[in-house]
């Protein structure tokens, strides 16, 4: 089994990582072919408008939309959680509308804003997981279909569709294997 890992911009890298961490291959996915090499994808942050425009341009958008309808699990973090809302608010920006959630970019405040948060998430068991937020999206409303998996100062920062999850944070950067585990232990 292996793990592609969206490879057009972001922290790609850092990804690929933690999944080696997990003991599990990884790809660097940038052609619609791998896509069929893989077990589950993860989407990195960046800039949501930006990995829209590439996605466009190498032509992934619709082979990942319908791998997607196949089964292929998909875990979107920070301007991947983007990417994967149904709805952006305010913004007509290309997605990939997998998960019926809408999103407010930038919703925490600008760069400058950015900030670190002990979140309790009882779905990795009791030790909180330091959770990193930049320029981060966070999520305004939920269809019945979504379980909200932690809230940060009241917003909703983690969700689950099935085999889709999102996170506005970024679980790559500290070391911290447990959500990406629960990926794959549970959504693939
Ligand atoms: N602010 C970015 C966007 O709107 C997301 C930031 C990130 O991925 N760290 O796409």
């Amino acid at each position: 089994m292996q793990v592609g890992v969206l490879a057009l911009q972001g922290a790609f890298q850092e990804h690929q990582k933690m999944l080696a961490d997990c003991g599990v291959k990884s790809l660097q996915v940038r052609k619609d072919l791998q896509l069929e090499d893989i077990s589950a994808l993860i989407i990195p942050g960046g800039e949501s408008t930006t990995i829209g425009k590439l996605l466009q341009e190498y032509n992934l958008f619709k082979p990942i939309i319908r791998m997607a309808g196949k089964g292929l699990p998909i875990f979107g973090t920070c301007a991947g959680m983007i990417m994967l809302a149904q709805v952006i608010n305010g913004s007509q920006q290309p997605r990939l509308g997998l998960m019926e959630i809408c999103v407010d970019r930038n919703a925490f405040g600008r760069q400058v804003n950015s900030f670190e948060e002990d979140l309790n998430i009882p779905a990795l068991g009791v030790e909180p997981f330091r959770a990193v937020f930049i320029r981060a999206p966070y999520v305004t409303d939920v269809s019945v279909n979504v379980e909200v998996l932690v809230r940060c100062d009241g917003k909703i920062v983690l969700v689950r569709q099935g085999k889709f999850l999102a996170a506005a944070f970024h679980p790559e950067l500290t070391g911290d294997i447990r959500l990406h585990r629960y990926f794959i232990e549970n959504c693939l």
